[in-house]
This record gives C-alpha cells, sequence and structure tokens, in this order.
C-alpha cells in the first residue's frame, strides 16, 4: 500500500494476494518470470507460501494434487505464453481427473496481441485455455478482481471440481485504486462447493434395484476419495456387506485388507456381478467402458452410478439409477434408506469371491519375498509393501509402466488419499509435482516410486524437493530404459534402439548433486534398508533401485492400446 497526500491506495498485485488470503489459499507453487517475478515475492512477504519450481508442468501437478488433497483449488502461477502452455497441460490434466485448480498466468498486453503485433510473449491464452479447463476468466480492472477470484474458486471447486483459468494481464498488477475501495471489493466466498442432496425417487429406485442383486458389486473410485466421505462410505460398505473394488487411487479409502476388498479378485467380480453400484468413478477405459469381455455377458449387469455430474450417467453404458448428487450426501441417504435388518449378499457369491482371493494372494506371496539380485518388480514391490504396511500414514506416488502396474496391485494401502498416481490419463510425469504437493499440503512424507523413464519428466524437480528439504523419498525402478532395456536396434546402426536409456545410470548421483541423498541399492534388503533410513530422517533421498533389464512387459498391463505391426518387421 502506498500513501498520497489525499488517500491510501492499493494496487493488483496486493489485492490478488489478498483475495487469495481471504479465502485461505496460502500456498502458490510456480516458475517465476515476466511479468509476475515482483507478484511472487510480495505474496511471500505477505505471508502466501511460494514455491518455485524447476518447469511450470510439475508447479501444476503440485497444485492439481494440493487441490485433490484438500478440496481447495491448488493454485499455479506462470509466466506469459509458453509458461502457460507448460502449465496448461497440469490444467489439462486437472480437469480431466476432476481436480480443483487454478491456472494464473501473466499474459503480455491485450492491445498488442489482439492485433498480433508481436508483443513480448505474444498470445492469446484465454482463447486457448478454454477448451481445457472448466472456466477461463481475464482481469482487466483491479476493482474486479475480488469478483474473478471468487468466480475461479466456484468454478473450481463446486459440482464436478475442475481447472479455471485466471488471465492475468501485466498492466493489471500495477493498477493502483483506493485501499478501503479495494477491500471492499473483495469476496470471501460462502460454501464454494454447496451439498447437493440426491432426489428421494433417485435413492429408493438405487435401493429397489440394490435389493434385487444376487452378485451385487461396489466400485469406488477417486471420486469417492476426493469427497471426503470416509465415514459413510464405510459405513455403506460395511452395512451393505456388498464385496467392492477400489479404482487406483481410491485404495486405502477402506484398507486394502478389509475382508469386503475384492481386489485379489478383480476379474472375477467384473465379470460376474449383476449389480454395480459406482461411487464417484467413471466407466471410462480404465474400466473398459462397462463393456466388453471384462464385463461378462453382454446385458448380464444393471449399474447404480453415483455422481456429482448429471452428464456422466449413461456415458458408456445404461445407467438403471442414476443418483446423482455430492457423494457424502447420496451414500447417507443409501445408507438412511436401508432397512436394519438389510440382507448379506448370498454366500455362494461371496464365498466364490473369497476363494479366488485366497488363490490369488496365495500365488503372490512367495514372489514378494524373493530377494533376487538383479530385483525383478515383485522382490522390490514386495519389500516396499512391507514398509507401507508398517508405515501407513506415508503418501504413496506412483508412475512408470511395469513399476505402476505392478506397485497398484501389490503395494496394500491402508487410509484414504494416500495413494496419488498418473489418474485419468495414464500421463507420465506427475511424479516430482505429486511428491512436493503432497509433502507440502500434508506434511506427511512421500515415497515416490518411479519407472526410470516416468522419473524422467520430473527428474529435475529433486532440486525443488532439496530446496524445501521436503520429507520426500523416491526410489527409481532402473531398468534401463522405456518398459525393457533390452531392446536393440535393428539396423545395427550406432543409435540404441528408442526405448533404451544409458546402461546403469546412477540417478542417486543426481540427488547427491543438490544435497539429498543417494543410494544404489541392488538387492529387496538394499531397497528397504534405505526407505526406511529415509523415512525415518525425513531427508530428501534417491534410491537407484537397479533392476533386471529383461523384467518388464510392453506397455505394462495396457499393452493393448500400443498398436503393434505385423508388416515389415526387422
Ligand atoms: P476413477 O478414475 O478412480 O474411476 P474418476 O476420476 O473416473 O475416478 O471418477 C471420479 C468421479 O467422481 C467423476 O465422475 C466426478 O464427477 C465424481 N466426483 C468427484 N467429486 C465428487 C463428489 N464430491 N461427489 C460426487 N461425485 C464426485
Ligand atoms: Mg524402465
Amino acid at each position: 500500500m502506498a500513501d498520497t497526500a489525499e488517500e491510501t491506495l492499493t494496487d493488483g498485485f496486493h489485492l490478488i494476494i489478498d483475495a487469495l488470503k481471504l479465502n485461505d489459499l496460502n500456498t502458490i507453487y510456480g516458475v517465476p518470470g515476466i511479468p509476475i517475478t515482483d507478484f511472487g515475492r510480495i505474496a511471500q512477504a505477505e505471508g502466501i507460501r511460494v514455491l518455485s519450481f524447476r518447469h511450470e508442468q510439475h508447479a501444476g501437478y503440485a497444485a492439481a494434487i494440493a487441490g485433490y488433497l484438500t478440496k481447495k483449488p491448488g493454485i499455479c502461477l506462470t509466466v506469459s505464453a509458453p509458461g502457460f502452455l507448460n502449465g496448461l497441460t497440469a490444467l489439462a490434466h486437472a480437469t480431466t481427473n476432476c481436480f480443483p485448480m487454478i491456472l494464473m498466468s501473466g499474459s503480455s498486453e491485450r492491445e498488442i496481441v489482439d492485433l498480433q503485433q508481436g508483443d513480448y510473449e505474444e498470445m492469446d491464452q484465454l482463447a486457448i485455455a478454454k477448451p481445457l479447463c472448466k472456466a477461463a476468466f481475464r482481469v482487466l480492472h483491479a476493482e474486479d478482481i475480488g469478483i474473478a477470484i471468487a468466480r475461479a474458486i466456484r468454478a473450481a471447486v463446486s459440482g464436478r471440481p475442475g481447472g479455471v483459468y485466471l488471465d492475468l494481464p501485466a498492466k493489471l498488477f500495477g493498477q493502483v485504486m483506493n485501499a478501503d475501495a479495494g477491500a471492499k471489493s473483495l469476496v470471501k466466498v460462502i460454501d464454494p462447493a454447496p451439498r447437493q442432496l440426491p432426489a428421494a425417487e433417485a435413492v429408493s429406485r438405487a435401493i429397489d434395484l440394490l435389493k434385487t442383486a444376487k452378485r451385487p458389486l461396489i466400485i469406488l473410485g477417486k471420486g469417492a476419495a476426493y469427497a471426503q466421505a470416509d465415514a459413510e462410505i464405510t459405513a455403506f460398505v460395511e452395512k451393505s456387506g456388498i464385496p467392492y473394488l477400489p479404482m487406483s487411487m481410491a485404495k486405502g479409502l477402506l484398507p486394502d485388507t478389509h475382508p469386503q476388498s475384492a481386489g485379489p479378485a478383480r476379474s472375477l467380480v467384473l465379470e460376474e456381478a449383476d449389480v454395480v453400484v459406482m461411487i464417484g468413478a467413471r466407466l471410462n477405459w480404465l474400466l473398459s467402458h462397462g463393456k466388453g469381455k471384462s464385463w461378462g455377458e453382454p446385458g448380464s449387469k444393471q449399474f447404480i452410478q453415483i455422481d456429482i455430474e448429471p452428464r456422466e450417467m449413461d456415458s458408456n453404458v445404461e445407467i438403471k439409477a442414476p443418483v446423482v448428487g455430492d457423494i457424502g450426501s447420496c451414500v447417507s441417504a443409501l445408507l438412511e434408506a436401508m432397512a436394519d435388518d438389510w440382507p448379506t449378499p448370498p454366500s455362494d457369491w461371496t464365498d466364490a469371491i473369497n476363494a479366488k482371493k485366497e488363490t490369488n494372494l496365495a500365488r503372490m506371496a512367495p514372489k514378494l519375498q524373493n530377494n533376487n539380485v538383479p530385483m525383478d518388480y515383485h522382490g522390490a514391490l514386495g519389500a516396499l509393501r512391507t514398509i507401507i504396511k508398517q508405515r501407513p500414514e506415508v503418501i504413496l506416488v506412483n508412475e512408470g509402466a511395469n513399476t505402476l502396474d505392478f506397485a497398484r496391485s501389490i503395494i496394500d494401502m491402508y487410509q484414504p488419499r494416500k495413494r496419488l498416481d498418473v489418474g485419468t490419463w495414464g500421463v507420465m510425469g506427475i511424479g516430482m509435482g505429486q511428491a512436493i504437493g503432497a509433502a507440502v499440503e500434508t506434511g506427511k512424507p512421500v515415497l515416490a516410486i518411479e519407472g526410470d523413464s516416468a522419473f524422467g519428466f520430473s527428474g529435475m524437480e529433486i532440486e525443488t524437493i532439496c530446496r524445501y528439504n521436503l520429507p520426500v523419498c523416491v526410489v527409481v525402478f532402473n531398468n534401463n530404459g522405456i518398459y525393457r532395456g533390452t531392446d536393440v536396434n535393428p539396423t545395427g546402426g550406432s543409435d540404441v534402439a528408442p526405448t533404451v536409456f544409458v546402461k546403469d545410470s546412477r540417478y542417486d548421483k543426481m540427488m547427491e548433486a543438490f544435497g539429498g541423498v543417494g543410494v544404489y541399492a541392488t538387492s529387496p534388503d538394499d531397497v528397504a534398508r534405505a526407505v526406511n533410513d529415509a523415512l525415518d530422517s525425513g531427508k530428501p533421498t534417491l534410491i537407484n533401485a537397479v533392476i533386471d533389464e529383461n523384467a518388464g512387459t510392453e506397455s505394462g498391463r495396457i499393452g493393448n492400446l500400443n498398436p503393434q505391426s505385423v508388416v515389415g518387421k526387422k
């Protein structure tokens, strides 16, 4: 604030900061530069935590996961054009995953941009952002900042959450106005994500259908984890006695060791269930669109779906009983409508599931205990599985191909919102951004289990981890390449195959370069020891876990999505 002879003034910089603070948005993830450098400085001076990254995409992934973990929009701040575009990937990712996030980007002068006269970093950012987010706004006048931030918050968190873009032209920051008028122009958003109660008839329709089920199944998605209706969901699952399947990021909403978990009998329950209750999960590619071979006989299923987004219903298959509303309210309503003597599902169904679970778990157990050198996925992940069992509060970040697929099925989770991964797109590159966002927002230790290829997308952010001294332990599953390290160039030329990296890379030395702890690990015992040390000390650590380069399959479990040529292969 500045004083003139007559009045006290404020400006765009301070109004944006005051508006964020008024709405309890106290952390910014970003990369400084023109025109937002001073904004970051002032924000820090005013008590906002400003975390600078090495690349905007990772700041964006941190903001997106902050939104998922807190139900408040994560804030990402970038410079204009190239910085904005780097952040945009994360904004689109947030929107696709239903995570609330606000991307605030500085932009160049409207008059010049619109006449395409070649301004510094000229780009019509608002138009470009629009199709990739829930809402996009530009603020031209300092007196509109309060309203703009209020609209951005509401758009991000209400209904189906998602990404919002806020365009902040350079000139806005320096605009001055009377400080009192400025303070009055700010909006504290009341009830930004209002409860949405389901209609009574939707609830009774769902209950009537559920009563007819002989082989019922509940599928929990990351929307259910996001909703933070943990007690209601647990009560519903347990009162109904229905087996449930957690989607990847819903693992731990109930402990994976829960007797009703059908995780280890996934194929069986998908194929044979007759009534499926979807809670905050979409019938997209991750569930084979609710049809096809994995879903058994065509027409053998009826769906109840709980979702806040009405248009999600019938997206892929007919939904017999749509229940539209927020998950907490919908699940509570179902619970209330269930009679106290609600019958448990037929025992031939639950017995079949339990038998399958036991067989699958027994088959897996010895593989997880191997201490082979070089390590395979099962040996290394078996060690990490034990650590998460002993330290259920640790947040697990996971990406890669085989590293993702194996870790998802091998590592049991025990608490809600502890497993963060590649999400709806199956995107590689979320690793360090999510690890930083999770550590900052929760103060809990983070274990990031990364394929060597996946790690490469965000690897430079380990400097950020060291700079802020975050309790992040990264384990790089190093098998010398993408999927495997064994491909050869069929021409015999000097270039290696496109999926191959430098052999025996020492990712651990990268961490040492920034003052963190680097560990070279060749056995599951080595890995376990190093991870335990890292989690005890809280020191930034990177463990280079040497995995057999022959282990792993093409594209992990989604090889069917990677087209293979049948002609002309050498
Ligand atoms: P998964 O990948 O785990 O299956 P998805 O991201 O596909 O999960 O689905 C999440 C669903 O949850 C989305 O359809 C979204 O609209 C919904 N959702 C998110 N938050 C809520 C909420 N609070 N109440 C109801 N539905 C929600
Ligand atoms: Mg690899």
